[in-house]
């Protein structure tokens, strides 16, 4: 499947599956998480080992130092929970024209973890907060009980800081089903409406996602022995124009040991960027991997980028939403964003 993948690209644009040049640097600050949804493609939990230390980070500073005019996207896991959050957090301070944070939400309702969304303000911080429904049911059936409350309260409480307005807050949704995501404007339309109606919060816009059959996910679809149905289902919604939007031409992911990877997705499958003796190329080695027309390294979960109306979330995917899908599910699900 990932020659198919390939052949696929190169139909449309043969430039497609290589790289362009640098406009994100995403940062894993590793697998720790205050969640453990059954699905997560990173498996990421509270026992979450692979967690970056300040020597990477430091190392990350340095490449932003000489390297301005880059988007810095931080992410996880839980990337709060690495206890070097503020510390790297601050230290990139002005060393990137855009920093995001992609957060959890419930993170900010954990104990001593409250100073989070004034933190993010005092940062300018852009949020990409993952909210895979607004449906309090098809958010718990993913990520546990009660975590849409919370989330809803921490949305509340970044309403509050001026996130949704003068601070950007983006919401990112997953379909819960075997499904690709549903139309974002349509989608969008129904989170707005939902999430002002019934709780006053407001957000600058939605992204969609598809879920990509990586880890926990990938063993659930094994398990119950969909995993190729859904590979073949993503294959044959194939759009060549979310072919276009592929994030892994611009962007490349720092793992948790500042192993480099063309993408999150990459690094949850294990799959480096590498020399051709079998060595990772790393933060400090990246201009071997950034130059224009170096190979994209893929794989056939790539086909969750590029279905439907791929998995566009302004040039930076998120690692956060996956859920759970069966065969029976996706006949029998219910509810507005299942439906999409
Ligand atoms: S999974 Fe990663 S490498 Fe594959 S198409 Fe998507 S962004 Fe690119
Ligand atoms: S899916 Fe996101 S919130 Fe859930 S365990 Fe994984 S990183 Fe944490």
């Amino acid at each position: 499947m990932t020659e198919l993948f390939r052949t696929k690209l190169v139909a449309v644009d043969s430039r497609f599956t290589t790289f362009t040049s640098l406009k994100t640097l995403q940062v894993n600050l590793g697998d720790l998480c205050n969640l453990s949804c059954a699905h997560c493609h990173h498996n990421a939990s509270p026992r979450g080992v692979r967690i970056m230390g300040r020597d990477v980070m430091n190392r990350i500073v340095a490449f932003l130092k000489h390297n301005p005019g880059l988007t810095l996207d931080i992410t996880g896991g839980c990337p709060e929970m690495n206890l070097c959050f503020r510390y790297f957090v601050e230290a990139t301070a002005g060393l990137a024209v855009r920093r995001i944070v992609r957060s959890n939400l419930a993170i900010a309702l954990e104990a001593g973890m409250e100073w989070l969304p004034d933190f993010y303000r005092e940062q300018e911080l852009v949020v990409m907060a993952s909210l895979p429904c607004y449906e309090a049911d098809n958010v718990e059936r993913q990520r546990g009980d009660g975590v849409f409350n919370r989330s809803i309260e921490v949305l509340r409480r970044l309403n509050k800081q001026g996130y949704g307005r003068d601070r950007e807050l983006h919401l990112v949704h997953n379909p819960g089903n075997g499904s690709v995501a549903g139309s974002r404007d349509v989608l969008e339309k129904h989170y707005r409406t939902e999430l002002q109606q019934q709780f006053g919060i407001s957000f600058n816009s939605l992204h969609c996602m598809n879920n990509t059959p990586i880890g926990r996910f990938r063993d659930h679809l094994e398990r119950k022995g969909t995993y190729q149905h859904y590979i073949e289902h993503l294959a044959e919604k194939f759009n060549p124009e979310a072919a276009e939007q592929i994030m892994c031409r611009t962007l490349i992911s720092v793992g948790w040991d500042g192993g480099l990877y063309n993408c999150d997705f990459n690094l949850a499958a294990g799959l480096p960027l590498q020399r051709p003796d079998g060595s990772t190329v790393t933060i400090d080695s990246i201009a071997e991997v950034t130059r224009s027309g170096s190979a994209i390294r893929m794989a056939e979960h790539c086909f969750s980028c590029t279905a439907g109306q791929g998995s566009g979330c302004g040039g930076t995917a998120l690692r956060c939403d996956t859920t759970i899908v069966t065969a029976q599910h996706s006949e029998q699900s219910v509810g507005a964003c299942l439906q999409q």
